[in-house]
């Protein structure tokens, strides 16, 4: 497969390039002649089309540490985290659904809408959600259904303890639901102790507009859309096979080369220890709370985000400020609002993120670049 060697990749947080077993899982399928695998056919290319479609179900169990009938295919994390919080505010209508505030738009969004039945919790100042926060907010409200917290911050990095805030849920009677998106896999769905757990193709080196919502329980599963009785009636609509075989290929080789993560967590430390070198008043966030292996988020006061990923980009190397979810503006990081940091704090946060075709050489590079681009930056200002 083409590697495109001039440009340095280091925003996997917001898509990893495709991995060569996703890409070939998905060729085979594009490109068969003559052939359209719609797997309700009864015909022989249906059924073809059936078994590919298992076959990705069962990588994707195997990821997981669960059962194949566990899994829904979906179009990613968005529909995932829309078909859960949907589900138990038409379920539930007269309860309250408790999200933590620094949650994903596809689940912070519905706040606007149902003001009064989606309830935040605020993390503290270093990011976490505090089991007692959510303790005290079920036993304030005492009819919430469902709460919903991130394993991995988009933006940070920062994980939090899931199976202690599933746990206080479960005391209180309400369900419990992981965006697990950004570091799906890194624990079988057994031991997140969540209910439901989202998980999305393209993080993992899958193509984008896959992903799946995993339950816990049969029968507990929300209804993402209706149609046909496609994913057992739970996903309708003709199922995009070639992105879920993608999809399927890309967890298996994402459960064989985990052990990586280890040496990304090497050189995600020391590329923080030389960015501080380079510049002292560097805020990195997430420091000393458990963060996942591959991101590293820091802010710099004196610098402008916007003026750094461009001067970055210029020079070939692609990072992001915090999340991409934002039309390509660049605004405030809101998970640094909420953590209570400062506009100017908020403003200037910068994200790197590695992934399974990083290479040291990659961090090194973009360390150089840095340096330099600081060293211009501080001169202008002199
Ligand atoms: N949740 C989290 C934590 C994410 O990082 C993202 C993607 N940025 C999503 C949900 C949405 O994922 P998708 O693109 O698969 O809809």
């Amino acid at each position: 497969m083409h590697k495109n060697t001039q440009k340095i990749y280091l925003d996997y947080s917001a898509s990893a390039p495709l991995r060569p077993e996703a890409f070939e899982a998905m060729l085979k399928i594009l490109s068969l002649e003559n052939a359209a695998l719609n797997a309700s056919s009864i015909h022989s290319y249906g059924q073809e089309g059936r078994k590919i479609i298992e076959q990705a179900r069962e990588k994707v169990a195997a990821f997981m540490g669960c059962d194949c009938n566990q899994i829904t295919f979906t179009s990613g994390a968005t529909e995932s985290n829309n078909a859960v919080i949907r589900h138990f505010l038409e379920k539930f209508p007269d309860d309250m659904i408790l999200i933590s505030n620094t949650e994903h738009p596809s689940i912070l969004e519905f706040r606007k809408t149902y003001q009064t039945q989606v309830i935040p919790a605020c993390v503290e100042d270093n990011g976490l959600m505090l089991p007692q926060t959510i303790d005290d907010i079920c036993h304030d409200y005492g009819n919430i259904s469902l709460v919903s917290v991130m394993l991995c911050n988009n933006e940070s990095g920062i994980l939090q303890d899931i199976p202690a805030l599933a746990e206080v849920a479960h005391k209180h009677g309400a369900l419990f639901h992981c965006d697990a998106t950004q570091v799906s896999g890194c624990l079988p769905i057994e031991d997140l102790n969540a209910d439901f757990v989202t998980i999305s193709s393209h993080k993992l080196g899958g193509p984008q507009g896959a992903g799946a919502l995993v339950t816990k329980i049969c029968g507990q599963e929300p209804v993402a859309l209706i149609g046909g009785g496609q994913e057992k009636g739970l996903r309708a609509g003709t199922e995009n096979i070639a992105a879920i075989a993608g999809f399927g290929a890309a967890c298996k080789a994402s459960a064989e080369d985990a052990g990586r993560n280890e040496t990304l967590r090497q050189w995600r430390d020391e590329m923080e220890r030389r960015l501080k070198e380079i510049s002292p008043d560097i805020i990195i966030h997430g420091e000393n709370v458990k963060r996942c292996a591959t991101t590293s988020f820091f802010s710099m006061p004196s610098l402008k985000a916007q003026n750094m990923l461009m001067a970055l980009d210029v020079e070939g190397i692609c990072i992001s400020n915090g999340s991409a979810c934002s039309s390509g503006t660049v605004k405030p990081s809101a998970v640094l609002k909420s953590m209570g940091y400062s506009d100017d704090i908020a403003a200037s946060a910068l994200r790197v993120s590695m992934g399974w075709a990083t290479e040291k050489t990659d961090i090194d590079t973009f360390l150089e670049v840095w340096e330099k681009l600081v060293k211009r930056q501080s001169k202008k200002q002199e």
